[in-house]
């Protein structure tokens, strides 16, 4: 290890900048976010730094930076952010004379100390380095850490630092750490995470009335499970949102669907039990058994991450179990995802609304033709976007119902199959060519039909013909 990482408390402690331009600007940010007071040294200052000194917020010495400032100001620590070479040699002498640390920005040689790419969270705060050697790399694995830590940890961290003194209070020294690792790991943590305080609070009281029942964390704890009910998006599994990811990582047990891919299955925790609950349309057993699983598990005191194809509450049963979930009395946190519509629109570059081709979009569950309830005649109207999910093995009856219903024949169409996994396709045509379009290329679900005129927009060809939207220019029945 060349470096060892510490945290510095500065708060009220004497720091010198020496420069006044824009690296200076960025480390007096820093410092003062640790509380320190800070002294700049520059024959001149940047505008941000000369409204800090104005306002009295620093302080300012208008000079070239002399060994003295450090004798006169006998700060803890010096930062040389100067861009004159000699300049900084002469900080770092005068600093090291003196036993001060001293960094010198972007020249690891002259610095006694450095800083590290930050990831705050107060008071959660990870500091990475790459000692030098690869700052653009320390970065990244920053950015990586970033994205997988909760936004409200600093919150949950300072829930636990308010709480500690009573739980001393309340419990021996060994039941203690086993109960904050309940507290960080279970319904309390993910309340708190969630932005719940109220319900964290509620969590916490019973945690800790009933902590003299329970010795073990992890699994089997005392009845406080939990669901997560997680949109798992439509396939790829850069689309996840981070909260999926945070909490995949925590559950327990996951239980998925067909159209889950193992690609985002992989981001779950390694050990954590996945269970295949894939149902084909329709098959209600299915849906009970999974009522039944979520149930089970979450009764077991376990984290149950319930991972749905797309988004839980657009065609996914997740209203059912909600209602399930809150009949039993689970607590359950609900996930958005990229709903299949959304993942096929933005691959496949079709707009769902357009200013001039489609003032409103529909989404609409394409399997249900046989106690048909769906308004065909609204859905064959103009001027809107009609996405189908489940509906390609009933493509034929689909246009047929719109085609009756007065849609034109020559309203364009698209199927997006497979939409944002590697293997997608899109096949573009109109009602009457749609179907035999499909059929020709064999196209199996998972797919869209969607209907409008956007499904004829192409944002390439209007680079060659502003007339492209409104004219029939378009070539329909195309691979692309
Ligand atoms: N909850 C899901 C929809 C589940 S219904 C969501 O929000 O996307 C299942 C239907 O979704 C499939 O029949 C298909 O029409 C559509 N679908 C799901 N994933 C898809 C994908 N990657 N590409 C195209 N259609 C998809």
């Amino acid at each position: 290890m060349d470096y060892l990482p510490l945290f510095l408390q500065l708060r009220s402690q004497r720091v010198v900048v020496v420069g006044g331009g824009r690296v200076a600007v960025r480390k007096v940010d820093l410092l003062r976010r640790s509380g320190a007071h800070i002294t700049v040294v520059a024959p001149e200052l940047r505008e941000e730094l000369h409204e800090l000194a104005a306002g009295g917020a620093i302080q300012h010495i208008g000079a070239k930076f002399a060994a003295e400032h450090l004798d006169r100001e006998a700060p803890v620590l010096v930062i040389a952010a100067t861009d004159c070479h000699e300049a900084n040699v002469a900080v770092s002498t005068a600093a090291r004379e003196r036993r001060i640390p001293v960094n010198v920005v972007d020249d690891p040689a002259l610095s006694t100390f450095i800083f590290p790419a930050i990831v705050d969270r107060s008071p959660i705060i990870v500091a990475v380095s790459s000692g030098g050697e690869a700052p653009v790399l320390a970065r990244r694995v920053r950015e990586q850490i970033e994205s997988l830590l909760p936004e409200k940890l600093g919150a949950l961290a300072r829930f636990m630092g308010e709480r500690r003194k009573s739980v001393q209070r309340a419990l021996g020294v060994l039941a203690r750490r086993p109960f904050w690792e309940r507290i960080v790991s279970g319904l309390v943590g993910s309340r708190v995470l969630a932005g719940d305080e109220v319900g964290a609070e509620k969590a916490f009281e019973s945690e800790l009335r009933t902590s003299h029942l329970t010795t073990s964390p992890g699994t089997g704890r005392n009845g406080l499970g939990e669901v997560y009910l997680i949109g798992a998006g439509p396939g790829d599994p850069d689309l996840l949102t981070l909260r999926a990811l945070q909490l995949l990582q925590q559950a327990d047990v996951v239980l998925y669907d067909r159209l889950v891919p193992a690609a985002v299955l992989e981001r779950s925790r390694r050990d954590a039990e996945r269970i295949f609950v894939g149902k084909e349309a329709g098959d209600h057993s299915v849906q009970d058994r999974i009522h039944e699983l979520l149930v089970h598990h979450a009764g077991k005191g376990l984290r149950v991450a319930r991972l749905k194809g797309g988004d839980p509450f657009v065609f996914g049963r997740g209203g059912e179990e909600i209602e399930v979930l809150t009949r039993h009395g689970i607590p359950y946190i609900s996930v958005p995802g990229i709903t299949a519509a959304l993942g096929a629109s933005s691959y496949a570059g079709i707009p769902l609304t357009h200013r001039r081709l489609a003032q409103s979009v529909t989404f609409v569950a394409g399997h249900v033709l046989e106690d048909d309830l769906l308004d065909w005649r609204a859905l064959a109207g103009s001027r809107q976007t009609v996405v189908f999910y489940m509906g390609v093995s009933h493509l034929d009856r689909i246009v047929a119902k719109l085609r009756d219903a007065g849609a034109g024949a020559d309203r364009p169409a698209a199927i997006v199959e497979r939409a944002t996994l590697p293997e997608q396709r899109t096949l573009r045509g109109t009602l009457e060519t749609i179907a035999a379009i499909a059929h020709e290329a064999k196209v199996t679900a998972p797919a869209l039909l969607i209907v409008g005129d956007v499904t004829a927009f192409n944002a390439t060809e209007l680079l060659h013909s502003d007339a492209a939207c409104q004219g029939g220019s378009m070539s329909h029945g195309a691979f692309v």
